[in-house]
């Protein structure tokens, strides 16, 4: 259980990292997922040169790097290229967006998410927002909004809160920053927006008229894999990490190219001339990275485990695998937390100590 006695959560950073078993943990925020070449290439050499050389990918589509001596290093490295845009902000910029928006459809909510995280680091007020909060800015596709994000816009013009339409319509920017600032001026130790009691109902109140009427939609609990071809004749490929981490040489075969992490644990690489995705499918495919929805790891996931978390009963990223017969993702777990469980039907293998048990709850 969550320690409500803290000041404030404990989610890690790059300038406040968290201590594990293995070394220190640094969270990258990346907004809406996207991520030049040359940022990715910094964070890829940082992760080899300061840590233990894998990257997590992250359900917020946010990157994380290992066994750091601690995150000062990797913070300077970050704040050259503009990945650390702020000091006092940067837990806070936790945004997530449809990773394909602009490229397999016209609709484009990059000028969004742009505008909602300099609004964000443009305001002192919510750098007190916990960093559990978390906002989504969806293309319309519905791939992101339902998902459980405290301030959620659907493109164009509608506001969801702690997962269901608020009712709230209008120029979405500003509304989903005005209901940020309601949900810390009514917060007592709430870190999520749907733990205030009747939060969201308050808040659309307090911010505006809603309207009656209310859409409602599914959570997305995994994307795509493999080829996607965009509007302008270009290709983008959505690659899934083994186990949400990339190694060393998964890193490396990423380099060079642009792209968008997915809240699913992948990477798309976007906006690739057609004569030139077939080769770099080959080359992701070489470094073990996943293009197909049927490959055995794609329906895989685990939690950190040893030696990584102190807590953990097993080495579960080197037991984790699928499981004969199991028609479900299946997500393997160092002990009962099953941290990083996704969303939705799965099945959930527990380390005891002495094996795994399929867990029931
Ligand atoms: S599920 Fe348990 S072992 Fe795994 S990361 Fe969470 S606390 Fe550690």
């Amino acid at each position: 259980m969550p320690n409500r006695n803290l000041a404030t959560d404990a989610c890690p950073g790059v300038l406040t990292v968290h201590q594990a078993a293995d070394g220190a943990v640094a969270r990258v925020r990346v907004p809406g997922g996207q991520l030049s070449a040359a940022r990715f290439r910094v964070v890829a050499d940082a992760a080899a040169e300061l840590g233990d050389g894998t990257i997590e990918l992250t359900s917020r589509a946010n990157l994380q790097v290992r066994g750091l001596a601690d995150g000062v290093a990797l913070g300077a490295r970050l704040a050259a290229v503009g990945l650390l845009p702020s000091a006092t902000h940067e837990r806070v910029r936790n945004i997530v967006a449809s990773p394909l928006t602009g490229r397999d459809r016209p609709d484009d909510v990059r000028p969004l998410v742009a505008a909602l995280d300099a609004g964000l680091l443009g305001d002192p007020e919510l750098a007190r927002l916990p960093g559990r909060f978390l906002f989504a800015v969806d293309d319309g596709r519905g791939d992101v909004a339902w998902s459980g994000a405290d301030v959620a816009i659907l493109s164009p013009d509608a506001v969801l809160l702690g997962g269901t339409d608020s009712g709230l319509r209008g120029d979405p920017v500003p509304l989903a920053l005005a209901c940020a600032r309601e949900f810390l001026a009514l917060r007592t130790d709430e870190w999520r927006l749907a733990e205030l009691p009747d939060g969201p109902r308050r808040i659309a109140d307090r911010v505006g008229d809603p309207a009656p009427s209310r859409l409602s939609g599914e959570p997305v609990t995994r994307g795509p894999l493999g080829r996607v071809d965009q509007v302008d004749g270009r290709v983008s490929l959505v690659a899934g990490a083994p186990l949400g981490r990339l190694d060393r040489a998964q890193a490396a075969a990423l380099a060079g190219y642009d792209l968008v992490i997915t809240p699913w644990r992948s990477v798309v690489v976007v906006d690739l001339p057609p004569d030139r995705a077939g080769p770099a499918a080959d080359r992701l495919r070489a470094a073990g990275l996943l293009l197909d929805a049927g490959a055995p790891l794609a329906r895989v996931t685990a939690c950190t485990g040893r030696p990584g978390c102190a807590k953990a009963l097993a080495d579960v990223r080197a037991d984790a695998g699928p499981v004969p017969g199991v028609d479900l993702p299946v997500h393997w777990s160092g002990c009962a937390r099953r941290c990083g469980r996704p969303r939705g039907d799965v099945l959930d293998m527990v380390a005891t100590g002495d094996g795994y048990t399929r867990g029931d709850r």
